[in-house]
């Protein structure tokens, strides 16, 4: 005869995990901390700033390949 363990998949409350540190935490909260809510935060504003210089870098060379290519047709000869 053996011993099934038992199933107690239905008994866990019902929880979230943290998106930062993946800690259990309430079903209404956003974040398990402050700290994770910080470092949260940080990881925003980095990723922000991040696309922010890539949209400039990608304006930079549109602009640059602009001046190559198509002043010089302008320019008088
Ligand atoms: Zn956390």
């Amino acid at each position: 005869m053996s011993v099934r363990p038992t199933i107690r998949r239905n008994k866990i409350p019902d929880h979230r995990h943290c998106p930062i540190c993946g800690l259990p935490m309430a079903v209404n909260a956003d974040f398990c901390s402050e700290g994770c809510k910080k470092t949260n935060d940080e990881k925003v504003r980095r990723e922000r700033r991040a696309r922010n210089l890539s949209l400039i870098l990608y304006i930079a060379v549109m602009v640059t390949l602009f001046i190559f290519l198509f002043v010089p047709l302008l320019l008088p000869r």
